[in-house]
């Protein structure tokens, strides 16, 4: 893994994305979320100020802080419906990890709502293109059954976003 040789930012269907420059097996990690850990208040700061982009992007780390990845590749990473990858966690912090085959040129993408825990109140409109595109993305106690035990049998629903209680 390179993140520098392995992927670009690029336009893509809504702004800019991350591509793939080269393919990635199933089970392979596809880059590291590098980034500044900051507390929900930070992350509310980035809304109440108007910068939605900037709040949008921050992962959600743990359940009181959030990863904020301004200035690193992470900043790019999109929502899909149907993505390519899914949010691991493991000692060193976040990664992407494919959930699928991935060829050289596709745009890497993560259900945001794996990251959403039922605590959220915060939602997005979305527009990623699938056919099963949800129109709205919310936290995960919405999701549809069989997408929910489908992340659940790939590990990409991190073990702290399932013990928030709403
Ligand atoms: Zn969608």
């Amino acid at each position: 893994m390179n993140t520098r040789r392995d992927l670009a930012v690029r336009p893509v269907r809504n702004g800019k994305g991350i591509i793939a420059l080269r393919s990635f097996r199933r089970g392979a990690t596809v880059c590291r979320i590098r980034g500044r850990i900051v507390s929900a208040d930070i992350v509310w700061g980035y809304w109440r100020r108007g910068n939605t982009r900037r709040g949008e992007n921050c992962f959600r780390f743990d359940a009181d802080r959030y990863l904020d990845p301004e200035g690193e590749i992470g900043a790019y990473a999109n929502h899909a419906c149907n993505p390519n990858t899914g949010i691991v966690k493991d000692a060193r912090g976040l990664k992407m990890v494919a959930i699928r085959p991935i060829s050289t040129g596709e745009e890497i993408t993560h259900d945001y709502s794996t990251l959403l825990g039922a605590d959220d109140v915060w939602t997005m409109r979305c527009n990623c293109g699938d056919a099963r595109c949800r129109r709205v993305v919310r936290k995960i106690s919405k999701l549809p059954d069989d997408i929910l035990r489908r992340y659940h049998r790939l590990g990409v629903i991190p073990e702290f976003i399932l013990s928030i209680r709403g």
